[in-house]
């Protein structure tokens, strides 16, 4: 199945809470609390069933990052084949996308604006040009807005906005160049995601 392009409040309202996914807007634009049923189902919801409760946790990790069915599963993979705990290195990886990277450093507003600014070749890592959104980035790289880029409009209110953005602590942020390094991978508590990885894996598992 490929990527969902559609309305993303829908989405929210699909998993039955809030996935953050308009960025900022998400804080005072949001109509979830008035309008939180799934989309098309007015009757009353039944409990849901163990595989039900499973496979919500799968979804919702997979619109929170924009990833398709095939690469959440190829996370999967790589993620049971590393060492440490499953779930974990599964959210871990999700994290290191380059998309996700760029977000989470202040660069676009949206995990969906971050993953366009990557694919139009506006990021750099390690001073060379990336427009893979799912490049997995490693500890020590150095990720950045192209100057060229930097004076295309899209770019204009950035320096302003990162002045009030405050990045996570795995990474070090350079607002005035509009860089940003990932001094080691995050810890499960530092990622952000709404989702129980624990249901993931049993999903996978069976
Ligand atoms: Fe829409 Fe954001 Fe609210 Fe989700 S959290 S319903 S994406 S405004």
């Amino acid at each position: 199945m490929s990527r969902y392009t559609g309305p993303v409040c829908r989405l929210c309202r699909r998993e039955g809470q809030k996935l953050y996914l308009k960025g900022d807007k998400c804080f005072t634009k949001c109509t979830f609390e008035k309008r939180s049923s799934p989309p098309g189902m007015h009757r009353r919801m039944r409990r849901p069933s163990e595989y039900g409760l499973q496979l919500r946790e799968k979804q919702k990790a997979k619109r929170f990052y924009g990833v398709s069915e095939k690469q959440f599963r190829g996370y999967f993979k790589q993620a049971i084949r590393a060492r440490g705990v499953t779930g974990e290195t599964l959210m871990q990886l999700l994290e290191r996308r380059l998309d996700n990277v760029v977000y989470r450093a202040g660069f676009a507003r949206t995990r969906a604006e971050a993953r366009q600014i990557v694919n139009h070749g506006h990021v750099s890592v390690d001073g060379r040009k990336v427009d893979i959104p799912s490049f997995l980035v490693e500890p020590g790289q150095e990720i950045a807005i192209r100057p060229r880029s930097l004076r295309m409009e899209r770019f204009m209110g950035l320096a302003e906005y990162l002045e009030g953005h405050t990045a996570p602590a795995w990474m070090a942020l350079d607002p005035q160049n509009f860089k940003a390094t990932v001094l080691r991978l995050p810890e499960r508590d530092e990622v952000d995601a709404p989702v129980d990885e624990r249901f993931i894996v049993e999903l996978y598992s069976k």
